[in-house]
């Protein structure tokens, strides 16, 4: 663990190291606020390795190495200190504890975590606490702001490698054009062939299981393997697995293309097996979403996939999200949104399976008119004479506002001043209240212009 970490601090403080390197005449030349943390012999030399302190506390990044010839007794030095200014004080506010629990909310494992109160560098430097993490499934490094208790940064320390997955991507009806697919228990066969896609599974922990910074797979009898290729068909349990780690991290990976670096960015618990009834959840306080297997395979449909991890979203960006009819009906029209808006670069939009028809493979098992969807957001309902109080139903209203905001900005605008909208929903919020919240986030992010068409499409819902 800790080589890793030298050898890291090595690489990355290269450029200064080069210019650096120097010879003195005495091997007891290292200077002050420094700890020794390390010796090691080597054929030629005696190498002694400093960790940086200031303070008396060490210092991120910063190291300081000596190497003693054996022969000549002449030393060279490797220098990677950091410069640290104007740190406020050297007292935490926050404690280790809290430090501990903060850390472990965002890394996955929480065993023995350790706590060290450590020097960000720069200048102002600042007190930070650096939490090591042995997960289980490799270490995970956190450093929490020790006066804010704001994590300021979340680190895998095992690398990370990608791998080989065999999926349906949005699904085989979309990819088929084809809405006559039924699910036939389960059984693969010729006709799916061309629906199947080889994509990269991205930062994959080593493991070999599904295991990665933005998806983590807790099904049972979970498929591993030691090359990474995970390569099923829709009859075998780890199809379902092998394309929830890829859609829940291909969301992830657009999320933080669109500059959000804290929206759910986790490794997310989800599981396909499990549930055998026809439907999928997120579970808010063990945040982790279950894909059940009734019908189609729920995560044979990335659309399904899609409408559950947002469901995570809203619950990583306020706490205790949805607690109200209203609230948890956003929640519902958001997923199916953000399913439409995922799904938007692999699929085709046309008349046989329109862009607006969310679920298309997975509501062939309980809809009987084509286009086959699980709800669409293109709906024409009007609040709030169409309210029925039940939260799918109603989310409609809120699915077509947000699809109409997606049509007057685009994709790339229209989601980022909704994700960054929903960071002021509170968790009992209004349909009115979070229009307005996206209206001002528009006006924020893009000016007046965007923001009026935001409220016209909510004024057309009768939201606004
Ligand atoms: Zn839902």
């Amino acid at each position: 663990m800790a080589k890793r970490r030298w050898a890291t601090a090595t690489v990355a403080g290269a450029a200064a190291i080069a210019g650096t390197l120097m010879a003195t005449p005495h091997a007891q030349a290292a200077p002050r606020n420094l700890k020794l943390v390390a010796t090691k012999q080597s054929l030629l030399a005696k190498h002694y390795w400093y960790k940086q302190t200031y303070q008396g506390h060490p210092v991120l990044g910063g190291f300081y190495a000596t190497h003693v010839d054996r022969r000549t007794g002449k030393t060279t030095v490797t220098d990677g200190r950091v410069k640290v200014s104007g740190l406020a004080h050297s007292n935490a506010a926050v404690g280790a504890d809290r430090a501990r629990s903060l850390a472990a909310a965002r890394s996955h494992g929480r065993k023995n975590l350790r706590a060290t109160l450590s020097v960000v560098p720069g200048s102002p430097a600042r007190l930070a606490w650096e939490v090591l993490d042995d997960t289980g499934h490799g270490s995970v490094r956190t450093v929490v702001d020790a006066d804010s208790g704001k994590v300021l940064s979340s680190k895998s320390m095992v690398k990370e490698i990608d791998g080989t997955g065999k999926v349906f991507s949005p699904n085989a009806v979309v990819t088929l054009q084809n809405e006559s697919l039924t699910d036939n228990n389960n059984a693969d066969s010729a006709v799916f062939g061309p629906a199947y896609k080889t994509v990269t599974l991205k930062n994959l922990d080593g493991t070999g299981y599904l295991r990665g910074p933005s998806a983590y797979n807790v099904s049972r009898k979970q498929v591993s393997s030691s090359s990474n290729s995970f390569l099923y068909n829709r009859s075998q349990d780890g199809f379902e697995q092998t394309m929830a780690y890829h859609a829940i991290t291909s969301t992830q990976e657009y999320i933080q293309s669109l500059g959000f670096s804290d929206v759910n960015n986790e490794p997310q618990d989800y599981r396909t097996t499990g549930l055998t009834a026809d439907n999928s959840n997120y579970d808010g306080p063990t945040d982790k979403i279950t894909f059940g297997t009734g019908g189609v395979d729920d995560a044979e449909d990335a659309e399904v996939i899609w409408h559950e991890y947002g469901h995570a979203i809203q619950d990583a960006q306020v706490p205790g999200y949805g607690t109200t009819k209203e609230s948890s009906a956003i929640g519902e029209g958001f997923g199916d949104y953000w399913a439409y808006t995922n799904s938007k670069p692999v699929s085709q939009d046309t008349a046989t399976t329109p862009l607006a028809c969310i679920g298309d493979w997975d509501a062939t098992s309980y809809t009987s008119t084509t286009p086959h969807c699980l709800r669409r957001v293109d709906g024409t309902k009007h609040y709030p004479q169409d309210m029925a109080g039940e939260v799918h139903a109603d989310g409609e209203i809120w699915s077509r506002a947000l699809y109409d905001i997606h049509a007057a900005l685009g994709r790339t605008e229209s989601d980022t001043l909704i994700l960054e909208s929903q960071f002021s929903y509170a968790p009992n919020t209004t349909f009115a209240a979070a229009a307005q919240a996206t209206v001002n986030a528009a006006n924020s992010l893009y000016g007046a212009a965007a923001a009026d068409s935001v409220r016209t499409a909510f004024v057309n819902r009768g939201i606004l």
